[in-house]
């Protein structure tokens, strides 16, 4: 099983993901956390794309498209994944059809969390992440309180640098610019399911839930 996150920065997809993860117990590839680890260890692509992350923009398609073809095929993805943040673009999504299609795969929901924008930069200001799982918390709203992988205490936490609110306006032009269109895209295909992400954690993961099963069976 595939299942597509879509959303703006901040929409909940990492918490959602996560939550996903364990729930239908798939692979949870982020886009972000496998560019943010190539930052991290200072590899060549690191070092190419640390720039655009910096500014908030999107990553060059072709490097972005290699990095997921390498992800999805690993051993783990065979049974499916939950992909966060790829596709973002047009180019990136029928690059993700070719893929699966070459796998004999497809997508079998794409799920788009939708928040209203000046909440979200209220929450990516408050908002740390595990630098060892990539788990996303909230200062307020949900505080590290129990590591999942029962690895740490809370001890690699960190605000990222692209969290700054004038990097976050950056990204929310670039999500409304280049990744909306998606949603009209997954629509037309009838893979879309809109869940709103307003409500506590909880309630948007039964929200997610409830969207899975009645749209399991949908066919590109
Ligand atoms: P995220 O962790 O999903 O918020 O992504 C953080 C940053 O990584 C984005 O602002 C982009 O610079 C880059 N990025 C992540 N996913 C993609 C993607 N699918 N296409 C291009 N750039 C991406």
């Amino acid at each position: 099983m595939f299942v597509v996150l879509l959303g703006a920065p901040g929409s909940g997809k990492g918490t959602q993901a996560e939550f996903l993860r364990r729930h239908l117990d798939l692979p949870h590839a982020a886009s972000g956390d496998l560019f943010r680890e190539n930052i991290f260890q200072k590899t060549k692509l690191g070092r190419e794309i640390e720039g655009y992350i910096l500014r908030g923009a999107l990553i060059p398609d072709s490097l972005t498209i290699a990095v997921l073809q390498e992800r999805l095929c690993h051993e783990d993805a065979r049974k499916g994944a939950i992909l966060d943040g790829f596709p973002r673009t047009l180019e990136q999504a029928s690059a993700l059809d070719d893929l699966l299609k070459t796998l004999q795969k497809r997508i079998d929901v794409v799920l788009y969390i939708k928040v209203p924008d000046e909440i979200l930069v209220e929450r990516l200001s408050q908002r740390l992440i595990c630098r060892e799982c990539h788990a996303p918390f909230h200062k307020v709203y949900k505080p590290f309180q129990l590591c999942s992988y029962h690895k740490c205490h809370g001890e690699h936490l960190y605000q990222r640098v692209d969290d700054r609110p004038e990097t976050v306006k950056v990204r929310l032009l670039t999500f409304h610019e280049c990744t909306a269109p998606l949603i009209d895209y997954y629509s037309q295909r009838g893979l879309l399911k809109t869940v709103q992400g307003l409500g506590a954690v909880d309630e948007v993961g039964k929200a997610i839930i409830e969207a899975i099963p009645k749209a399991r069976n949908t066919r590109v």
